[in-house]
């Protein structure tokens, strides 16, 4: 069987960094299986769901290189999971319960207080034909759980090695709720056999779901997939991410100016114990994609690491490849001699914009001894300029005024940048230009 993942979020809220990382394993496994990757929404929740929620899934993946070979929405695919239910209860299988809410929590209520485990007493399979049309007839429409087989469940999980889990524990869970719609858990199931899916790549919040949905493979006739559960991500302080999606979502790190392939990147190698590296192609990532690297301990997904991340990528990356990002901040014209020397010295891209200023632009005077300064004026060698241009210029100030050092070199860094700091003076000095320069030191805004 070929290999097939599917990548499930529902539209009920923007993607967040820990779906992406679900996502992103996803995508590179079928990479490197030659497999295919399928985009399911999950929108059965009609309440919750929204058309644009689910454009901005779309646009997430899009934006981050995660092109899906397949896509589905659940919505439109209610017919498979009726005919599904039919069969189901045609074969006893799933099974319609007459309990109100409250009825349910005085029985866990009763069960707990003998110490019993609070699971559902499936009283309503003992329920004759008479009794069931009784309670109809008092309108009160059923919901429908499935009939689990009590026993151990076994699986090889791709990241958790063997699992087990036994069904005798668990309540027989509601698949259907009494106004007809459907839960998450046959949906799913039914997509995962119709859409060909070969493994489940998920997070580990669905370990507890996996021993039903075995059972409902089964039950309905077909093979389970294998599964995978990765561990959830926690923040820098160990905690769980849930608090603080809003921050982490994925519209916010785009809003924020960080590079896809950083997010890829440190996605990806978070959680293996492979060192964290700026990779500038998903292609690059697909060979020591593995799963097993994963463990059961939770990855930490820290911003500051990711923007150092963000700053190593734009370190590598090449002018052709950072032109658009640059347009789309307005920096169109920026040209490839000022990106190769200002991003060595960046975090964002935006952040160009400065160094694009203080080449290009005008910035005020920064002169903090207009003697020195002067005297250095008075030595700069006529253009063209070069990057020896810098050494040959220090060699005459240092002759003429017999300064060295920090306190040769800071005051003309003041003096041509407005700033103590950036990237080397000898890249930057021909991109000022003399004329710049010369008003500079001279302490004339240019
Ligand atoms: N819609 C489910 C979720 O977002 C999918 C879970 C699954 O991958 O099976 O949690």
């Amino acid at each position: 069987m070929s290999v097939r993942v599917r990548f499930a979020p529902s539209p009920t809220g923007r993607l967040h960094v820990g779906n992406i990382y679900v996502a992103l394993n996803n995508w590179l496994f079928a990479r490197q299986r030659g497999g295919s990757f399928l985009l399911r929404l999950d929108d059965t929740d009609i309440e919750r769901s929204t058309a644009e929620f689910a454009a901005g899934i779309e646009a997430d993946l899009a934006w981050l290189g995660l092109a899906w070979d397949l896509f589905a929405r659940q919505s439109q695919r209610l017919a498979s999971y009726d005919s599904a239910a039919a069969r189901l209860k045609q074969s006893g299988r799933l099974y319609p319960c007459y309990e109100t809410a409250e009825e349910l929590a005085l029985k866990r209520k009763v069960q707990l207080s003998q110490g019993k485990p609070p699971v559902y007493d499936r009283a309503a399979l003992k329920l004759t034909d008479s009794d069931r049309a009784r309670l109809e007839a008092a309108g009160i429409t059923p919901h429908w759980r499935f009939r689990l087989e009590g026993r151990r469940v076994e699986w090889h999980d791709h990241v958790r090695g063997a699992e087990h889990i036994d069904t005798s524990s668990q309540s027989d869970p509601v698949l259907i709720r009494a106004d007809g719609t459907y839960l998450y858990t046959l949906p799913s199931v039914v997509d995962d056999i119709e859409l060909g899916v070969s493994h489940v790549i998920r997070g580990n919040d669905h370990v507890t779901n996996t021993a039903t949905q075995i059972q409902i493979f089964e039950a309905l006739g077909a093979k389970a997939p294998e599964f995978a559960h990765l561990p959830l991500l926690v923040d820098a302080a160990g905690e769980g991410l849930s608090k603080r999606l809003g921050s982490l979502s994925i519209a916010d790190l785009r809003a924020q100016g960080l590079e896809p392939m950083a997010l890829n990147a440190y996605l990806a190698h978070i959680g293996t114990g492979d060192p964290v590296l700026p990779v500038r192609h998903l292609d690059e990532l697909v060979a020591g994609h593995d799963l097993a690297k994963f463990g059961k301990s939770s990855p930490r997904f820290d911003p500051v690491e990711l923007l150092h991340l963000n700053a190593r990528l734009l370190h590598l990356l090449p002018f052709a490849e950072a032109q658009a990002h640059l347009a789309s901040l307005g920096l169109g014209s920026v040209d490839a001699a000022l990106w190769d020397v200002a991003r060595s010295n960046v975090e964002k891209v935006e952040e160009v914009a400065e160094w694009y200023r203080i080449c290009r632009g005008t910035i005020p005077p920064q002169v903090t001894d207009p003697a020195f300064a002067g005297a250095a004026a008075d030595v700069l060698p006529p253009e063209p300029w070069d990057e020896g241009t810098w050494k040959s210029w220090t060699d005459a100030v240092k002759a003429a005024t017999g300064r060295k050092g920090k306190d040769l070199f800071m005051p003309l860094r003041l003096a041509l940048t407005g700033l103590d700091h950036g990237p080397e003076l000898k890249l930057l000095l021909p991109l000022i230009g003399r004329d710049k320069a010369l008003r500079r030191l001279r302490g004339e805004s240019a």
